[in-house]
């Protein structure tokens, strides 16, 4: 099974940005907002659904203003997944390493 072996959130001016060594000697990289956007919980998947129809509205507000989105902790869930916290959002994601290395993109 391919895992994770070393993990490293870095920030640039695009927001938080998730690095991933794998033990196949893949390394990916994948932008929190990405990770947030395909967080599978319930909750997340709910307002997915609910909103899908609805054209997108966005605030008119300088993007500086908004909430950084960050990871803010991040834990082993059983020895296959990640258990995600955001800044803002939901605190319930359980992401598998499978899903993790299908969102990154390979350097
Ligand atoms: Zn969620």
């Amino acid at each position: 099974m391919i895992m994770p072996k070393k993990l490293e959130r870095i920030d640039n001016e695009l927001g938080q940005v998730l690095l991933i060594e794998w033990t196949d000697d893949v390394t990916t990289s994948c932008s929190v907002r990405r990770i947030q956007e395909n967080c599978p919980c319930a909750n997340c998947g709910e307002k997915k659904g609910a909103g899908s129809k609805e054209p997108v509205l966005l605030p008119i507000v300088d993007s500086g203003e908004l909430a950084p989105l960050e990871i803010v902790t991040m834990r082993p869930a059983g020895n296959y997944a990640y258990a995600m916290t955001f800044s803002t959002g939901c605190n319930q994601g359980i992401y598998n390493f499978d899903l993790l290395r299908q969102l990154g993109d390979v350097q």
